[in-house]
């Protein structure tokens, strides 16, 4: 066990503690990035430990108020590295980052795609089981929509896991039964 990932597990665990996911019970936020590390070890097998802390931090500076160069001091340049490359520009209207998703994603490193493909995984995961509250059939058909159109701009960075976000994809015709 790497001492870089339980610090990174405790560090986003802090900066994400007041924060709840979109579902009816209101979920513990930290959920969500440790869902993304047992996507990628547990799941996905991988093992490079820059990947696994990156995953757990990939939602600290986008949703939080933690600056890349408080990454940089506590975990080093390569994992902030990765983090900014899943990170949203904010400055941006909700729906053209959304498009910057698909158009960066071909371009991102493969340690980046790793992560990508892992929130999508658990974005969909949760938007099946543990959907926001108040998201229609159509939205979630959407969202699902979004997802398979960045993840085709990740194929390539792990078979297994696209695989997997394929079988997942595969379910949103559940959506019809509910609509
Ligand atoms: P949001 O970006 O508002 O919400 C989705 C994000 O919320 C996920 O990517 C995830 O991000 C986070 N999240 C938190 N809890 C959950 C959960 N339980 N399940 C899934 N995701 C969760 O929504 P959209 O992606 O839809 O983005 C807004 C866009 O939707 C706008 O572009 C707007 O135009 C459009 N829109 C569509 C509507 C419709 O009815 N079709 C209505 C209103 C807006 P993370 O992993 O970063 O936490
Ligand atoms: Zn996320």
């Amino acid at each position: 066990m790497s001492a870089a990932i339980v610090k990174a597990a405790q560090f986003a665990a802090e900066k994400h503690k007041n924060q709840r996911r979109k579902d009816a019970d209101a979920s513990p936020y930290i959920n969500h990035p440790l869902a993304l590390a047992s996507v990628l070890a547990v799941e996905g097998g991988i093992e490079n430990p820059d990947v696994i802390c990156a995953a757990l931090l990939h939602d600290t500076i986008e949703d939080t108020k933690t600056t890349a160069e408080e990454l940089a001091g506590i975990f080093g340049d390569k994992v902030t590295g990765i983090v900014l490359e899943v990170t949203d520009d904010k400055n941006l209207d909700k729906a053209v980052r959304k498009e910057e998703q698909v158009r960066h994603a071909p371009h991102i490193s493969a340690e980046a795609k790793l992560v990508k493909l892992a929130d999508k995984i658990c974005n969909l995961r949760d938007i099946l089981a543990n959907p926001p509250a108040d998201w229609s059939a159509d939205r979630k058909r959407e969202y699902f929509d979004w997802a398979a159109r960045v993840v085709a701009g990740l194929r390539g960075a792990h078979a297994g896991l696209e695989r997997i976000f394929d079988e997942i994809y595969a379910r949103h015709i559940e959506f019809k039964k509910s609509s």
